[in-house]
């Protein structure tokens, strides 16, 4: 889908590339908005053990007709140590939602869960709005920093902004 001068185009799959090259070589201003459908699944395998291999994991699970796009294992980064649970990207395709219902993993007796990230308002580097990720937009770049045409971390102001007070409400 995109957003063009507060209009929305949704996009088949096909002819999105073709679009946004078009967009781009206009040089447009837009923001790509990544529906749904192409978001994939993002899982959390659990009770697997901590030295199981990721690449026989995605071997697994690509032998069982899925598709997966990343795979990570979770660290706990203070004692330093890999856990026994593995972050997964699984594209959606035809049997993709099936994933939850895999018991056994590379002989595990394994449980998976749908893997949400700590929900924040989201702030986009590049224009200072909301709700889209740096990545996908390409409006004019305004610094949440000085206000200034250029994408936040190209700020000469280095270092974090102090916190805002937070205003009593009455
Ligand atoms: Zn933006
Ligand atoms: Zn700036």
């Amino acid at each position: 889908m995109l957003s063009f001068h507060r209009e929305t185009f949704i996009v088949f799959e096909e002819s999105r590339v073709q679009i946004l090259a078009i967009l781009n070589e206009k040089k447009a201003e837009y923001i790509l908005n990544e529906s749904s459908s192409y978001r994939p699944i993002k899982i959390m395998i659990k009770q697997l053990s901590e030295d199981t291999d990721p690449q026989d994991i995605v071997e697994d699970l690509s032998s069982r007709g899925y598709v997966v796009n990343r795979i990570s294992q979770m660290r706990n980064y203070k004692l330093k140590m890999l856990l026994p649970m593995f972050l997964l990207e699984i594209k959606k395709t035809g049997n993709c939602k099936n994933i939850y219902n895999e018991r056994n993993i590379c002989y595990f007796r394994t449980k998976i869960e749908t893997y949400r990230r700590k929900t924040k308002a989201m702030i986009c580097y590049n224009c200072s709005g909301f709700y889209h990720a740096a990545r996908n937009c390409h409006l004019k770049p305004k610094c949440i920093k000085c206000g200034g045409e250029h994408a936040t971390r190209d700020c000469k102001i280095k270092g974090k902004l102090p916190v805002p007070k937070m205003r009593k409400l009455r």
